[in-house]
């Protein structure tokens, strides 16, 4: 006896990709959906710094590097596409947000060989991206270890993350359920357990980030999990204005240490942990360190001595998870064509995240998607498709 669907579609996971999710199919018409959230909830966005910048975290030249320039190419574009959508909503639902400028500082002769390397690519590809050798006499920005800025247009900005996500929530009609527990596919009706009971669904959006290896084992080994952490510093010296306006994203040492800028006198830098000599990689927990805090002060001030600054007390460590290739996955799940994910945002899980949301709605309402084929998890594996699915 065939059981009835009681929901077209179950998204489990509550950060910014599920609530994303949720906002899409509903404006794509359908109304017939759950949601599990977990309560309280620790979502990863919600502790995120609130930078969104286009573009990825490293460089184009690690992309064009080993898969060629039109594969970096088509992410590239796509991270791009991904903030200006991420930026319309933000307009149109009147969240505040400041936008800025996308710069990465180079501190060494390899840096500024890349970056030359990268601005010709991106400038022949079609980007905007352009090179400046440090210029010693700009007020506030004199540094014996700044060599030059890779500088790629506004597509930066900081914004409220809390307002962002609850303003998706609030927009969002849905069943909500508490934590899900496991699934079941069988060709028929996905079976999804909480602590409830249970629902049948048709398809079943794992938006659970951290967790997604617990309900899908064969991505499990597929995702290293890292512990960093962000922390807010203003200028120790109040009469003093950062030369940069709020909204600007920076990084340096090749995007290790990353950060924006959130007010004339206030900034965030995060990166601290990942990938120095084991910190953070495989991490059960993420934990708040004083020691990383004076790291990060540490760092900018021998980059910017002119412009030294104290920590506010704020920020979080947070964990998250990059795919063993590190690329995001987005799509459907390979063997499992009815059940669709999205994570390993390399970094940048506001705008990728609510992207992943938008095109993980498209692809289940069949519509064109911007979504490249090679993001899908299917990249890392090849397993036929659940029974019952033609794909
Ligand atoms: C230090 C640091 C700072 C960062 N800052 C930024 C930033 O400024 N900008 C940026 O773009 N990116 C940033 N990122 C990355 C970004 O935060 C993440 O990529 C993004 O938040 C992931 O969103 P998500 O929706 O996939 O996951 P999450 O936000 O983690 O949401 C997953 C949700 O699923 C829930 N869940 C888990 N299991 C279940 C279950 N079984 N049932 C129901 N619910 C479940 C969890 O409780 C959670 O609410 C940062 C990362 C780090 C480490």
């Amino acid at each position: 006896m065939s059981v009835p669907y009681e929901f077209d579609i179950a998204i489990i996971g509550g950060g910014i990709t599920g609530l994303s999710a949720a906002y899409h199919l509903q404006k794509l018409g359908f109304s017939r959906l759950c949601h599990f959230r977990k309560d309280p909830d620790h979502s990863t966005s919600i502790q995120s710094a609130g930078f969104v910048s286009g573009g990825m975290a490293d460089n184009f030249t690690r992309l064009s590097h080993p898969r060629g320039i039109a594969t970096a190419k088509q992410i590239w574009n796509f991270c791009d596409l991904a903030y200006d959508t991420l930026l319309e909503y933000l307009q149109n639902a009147g969240i505040p947000h400041q936008t800025g400028e996308r710069l990465r500082w180079m501190v060494s002769e390899a840096e500024v060989a890349e970056a030359h390397k990268a601005v010709q690519q991106l400038s022949s590809e079609g980007f905007t991206a352009s090179y400046e050798a440090a210029t010693p006499h700009v007020p506030g920005l004199s540094s014996s270890r700044w060599l030059g800025t890779q500088k790629e247009g506004s597509r930066a900005a900081t914004v409220s993350v809390p307002l962002l996500l609850q303003n998706l929530s609030a927009a969002s009609k849905v069943t909500l359920l508490g934590e899900a527990q496991s699934f079941q596919s069988t060709g028929g009706p996905i079976t999804v357990t909480h602590a409830g009971g249970a629902v049948h669904t048709q398809f079943l959006i794992c938006a659970q980030h951290l967790s997604l290896g617990g309900l899908l084992p064969n991505l499990a080994e597929s995702l290293v999990p890292y512990a960093d952490q962000w922390s807010e510093f203003q200028l120790r010296d109040r009469t003093r204005v950062l030369p940069w306006k709020p909204g600007t994203v920076f990084s340096w040492q090749h995007s290790h240490i990353w950060g924006v800028i959130t007010g004339p006198n206030t900034l965030r830098i995060g990166g601290g942990r990942y990938l120095r000599a084991m910190a953070g990689i495989e991490a059960k927990v993420a934990s708040y360190e004083q020691k990383i805090v004076q790291h990060l002060a540490e760092v900018w001030n021998g980059l910017w001595p002119e412009l030294l600054i104290e920590t506010t007390g704020r920020g979080y460590g947070i964990r998250d998870c990059r795919p063993c290739d590190e690329l995001p996955l987005i799509g459907p799940m390979f063997g499992e064509s009815r059940v669709l994910l999205g994570t390993g945002y390399m970094g940048q899980g506001l705008s990728l995240g609510f992207m992943a949301g938008r095109c993980l709605a498209e692809l289940i309402a069949d519509k064109p998607t911007k979504l490249p084929r090679l993001l899908w998890p299917e990249r890392l594996r090849s397993l036929p498709s659940d029974k019952g699915d033609e794909s």
